[in-house]
């Protein structure tokens, strides 16, 4: 008897047991199927297969349908899948539904290949004249086949093609997938650093290594890619890029699909659900040669796999924190080392955990330590702003510098991680501040939309026209983006100034304008959040103004440092490329804080060697690994008795620490109460087994009604 093992997207962090249907083959691992599951009839994913079940026979039932033909992932990736559930203590249900399309987890078909047009030749001479609209796609076609979704065909090709197919003067059959795919366009001549990065990836084709490839912004990481990329296509193999965020760096997709001239599928969120699928299926079948995709593309099948790229590694978008909360890059890694492929991690600011791995032989390391011709790097200084106060943010130093840059032509970057107008408001009569009434937090004016809202849970109200309490004027306290471009337009009057931000590019395509604007040169001053930090290329930007440099300082989070350094490092990153030389200010008022001096004086590297070194006398990761169970409920005092009644009922191995029950550092967020238990060891076995014990329990204990709760492996932060 043959019992199929599946993963139902159901909150039970376990396989069900169901037979195989009552006519047909039992349904290979891979495949989706149709189960009875309660009352409803889910769409399961077979994981498994297995000789015989926990469950008394009787209580197992066969799947209602099979709904592919075929399996959908290979048993490499159904072995990531498993993983990634046990690793991130989640249910495989979950994870399925993750790595799996819309459209699929819902039980639509796999679609059809797409259809192909091609001609055969080029349209006689005669039939210009006779029939010029069949001419005219044919002259379209001899230039090379087309797929029957591109949307750049002209109206109504279909008939015509139809017509020329009745002919025999063209083809239409399913898309095939290449066998292999060359390059269109050579790319610069790779430096020394740039060809040994390429040699070393290329060599390990067809085994795993893992890569870390640190070097500057503009060092040429993404040559290296492309070149790679190249080598692994000619031989007919797959690339899959991991990006943080498509929506931000529609460069990277045209640099690769310009340079390499073969089909690259996108795979993010931004897609519609159908054209998300197409990508997916043309990813899995091999017709698309590259795949570039954001967190959850890591899971996405691939015909033939050659090579796996992880771009600006360091990222936090790769991760994420909702639903099943993982990290893009680690499974990358592991699926690199499941499928034996080589995994490139690049970045001009490593996380510390891809740093230390380097450091200890686990990654290879390859480092581009110069930008390529005449670019150089920028000078950076401080500004005190002990010594220089800044008004709505500006202080005398920066709008000098500003002035001299825009003179010369220069562009201008001001870097400021907060939108809205003030981060604050408050009555400077009797104290009164405006909180959000879900959470511990302010709300942030946004004075164009004359409304207060909240950063953290979403909530939004009027802008009361005095202070409830007394009566008096109400006052912005610190600034924001909008705030800071109200007043650059006063001091540079007639001056060209773009916002980018989370506010500024609601609209679809407002990234594309705004990002474009300023690559043109129309744009003289952009002013933005982190949005703006991501691996643009901005060759006229010859000034970059860090805003203020201190939110990061003093975080109470351990990585609080780490993050600042990375986010200063990217942004001065922009100024100064192509053969500019740039200026970086950064505004602080702490010009003397450790941090701050050795970025300055050492760089990236130095700043990170030390903070490498604290972390390890502290015991912090990378040099012990961290787990969180969070807790929240509608009621105080609910998810810290769950998480202490928790704590009382497990043990856990002795190698591992278990700190708290604490309140979470945001005690009350979107009208919940969180609180949080941390879990610590230098050991990850010890540290599972401690996460299993905790799931096991919870669901027995009194205090978990009414609770929420959710185990966090790997936390980015601790908030
Ligand atoms: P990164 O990805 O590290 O930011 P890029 O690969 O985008 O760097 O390179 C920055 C710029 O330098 C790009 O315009 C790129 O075309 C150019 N470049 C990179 N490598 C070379 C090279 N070997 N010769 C000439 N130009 C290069
Ligand atoms: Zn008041
Ligand atoms: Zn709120």
């Amino acid at each position: 008897m043959t019992i199929l093992r599946v993963a139902v997207d159901a909150p039970l962090d376990t396989l069900f047991d169901y037979l195989a249907p009552a006519a047909g083959p039992a349904p290979a691992p891979g495949t989706r199927v149709r189960v009875p599951f309660g009352r409803r009839r889910p769409v399961g994913l077979v994981m498994a297969h297995a000789p015989s079940s926990d469950l008394p026979p009787e209580r197992l039932k066969p799947v209602q349908e099979t709904l592919d033909e075929a399996p959908l992932f290979d048993p490499g990736l159904l072995q990531l899948l498993a993983w990634t559930a046990r690793y991130y203590h989640e249910p495989p249900g979950s994870v399925a539904a993750t790595a799996l399309p819309a459209p699929l987890r819902q039980g639509r078909p796999l679609p059809e290949p797409p259809l192909r047009v091609s001609a055969r030749g080029p349209a006689p001479d005669a039939m210009t004249r006779r029939a010029p609209k069949q001419a005219a796609l044919l002259d379209l076609l001899s230039a090379g086949p087309r797929r029957a979704d591109d949307p750049t065909l002209p109206a109504g090709w279909r008939a015509t093609a139809a017509r020329l197919a009745a002919r025999g003067l063209v083809d239409i059959e399913p898309e095939p997938a290449a066998a292999s795919w060359d390059m269109a366009n050579p790319g610069p001549e790779l430096n020394a650093a740039q060809a040994d990065a390429v040699a070393d990836v290329l060599a390990s084709l067809g085994s795993f290594s893992a890569r870390l490839l640190f070097g500057v912004t503009g060092s040429g990481k993404t040559e290296v890619y492309l070149a790679a990329a190249a080598e692994c296509l000619r031989r007919g193999l797959q690339v899959l890029v991991l990006v943080p965020e498509i929506g931000l760096t529609p460069q990277l997709v045209q640099r690769f699909s310009a340079r390499l001239g073969v089909p690259v599928a996108t795979l993010h969120s931004g897609l519609g659900a159908s054209a998300r699928l197409a990508a997916w299926a043309d990813a899995r079948a091999g017709r698309a040669a590259v795949v570039i995709g954001t967190r959850s593309a890591a899971f996405v099948p691939l015909a033939r796999p050659g090579l796996i790229i992880v771009d600006e590694e360091h990222d936090p978008s790769l991760r994420q924190h909702e639903g099943l909360r993982y990290s893009g890059r680690d499974v990358a890694v592991m699926r690199a080392s499941i499928s034996r492929i080589p995994v490139v991690l690049g970045s001009a600011t490593p996380a510390l955990e891809s740093l230390r791995h380097a450091r200890e032989g686990r990654y290879a390391l390859a480092r581009l330590p110069e930008r390529p011709g005449a670019a150089r790097h920028p000078a950076v200084r401080l500004v005190d702003l002990r010594r220089h106060p800044a008004s709505e943010g500006l202080s005398g130093p920066l709008l000098r510098a500003m002035a001299q840059h825009l003179e010369k032509d220069g562009q201008v970057l001001l870097f400021l991680n907060r939108r809205g107008f003030a981060p604050a408001l408050f009555c400077a009569s009797c104290g009164w501040t405006a909180d959000c009434r879900h959470c511990d937090a302010r709300y942030t004016w946004h004075r164009r939309a004359a409304r207060l809202r909240c950063h953290h849970c979403g909530h939004e109200t009027a802008l009361p026209p005095a202070c409830p309490d007394c009566g008096a004027d109400l006052r912005p306290a610190g600034e924001g983006t909008e705030r800071l471009e109200e007043a650059l337009v006063r001091r540079f009057p007639g001056v060209a100034l773009a916002r980018i931000d989370r506010d500024s590019t609601r609209r679809q395509g407002a990234v594309d304008r705004i990002l474009d604007d300023v690559r043109d040169g129309r744009t003289r001053i952009l002013v933005g959040t982190q949005m703006m930090a991501k691996g643009h290329d901005f060759p006229g930007v010859t000034l970059v103004g860090i805003i203020n440099a201190d939110q990061g300082l003093f975080g109470t989070d351990f990585r609080a440092s780490e993050r600042l350094a990375q986010t200063l490092v990217q942004v001065a990153g922009r100024a100064g490329r192509a053969d500019r030389p740039g200026e970086v200010l950064v505004q602080t008022a702490y010009p003397e804080h450790p941090l701050l001096r050795r970025l300055l004086e050492g760089g990236y590297e130095a700043f990170a060697e030390a903070t490498l070194e604290e972390r390890r006398a502290a015991g912090w990761p990378p040099y012990s690994h961290l787990a969180l169970l969070r807790a929240e409920a509608d009621r105080p005092q609910r998810a810290m008795a769950f998480l202490a009644a928790l704590r009382d009922a497990v043990r856990v191995p002795r190698t591992v620490t278990v700190l708290g029950p604490a309140p979470a550092p945001m005690e009350k967020r979107g009208g919940r109460w969180r609180a949080q238990l941390l879990l610590q060891s230098a050991a990850r076995p010890a540290l599972h087994r401690a996460l299993d014990a905790c799931s096991d329990a919870a669901p027995g204990l009194a205090e978990s009604r009414g609770v929420r709760w959710f185990i966090e492996v790997d936390p980015q932060d601790l908030f």
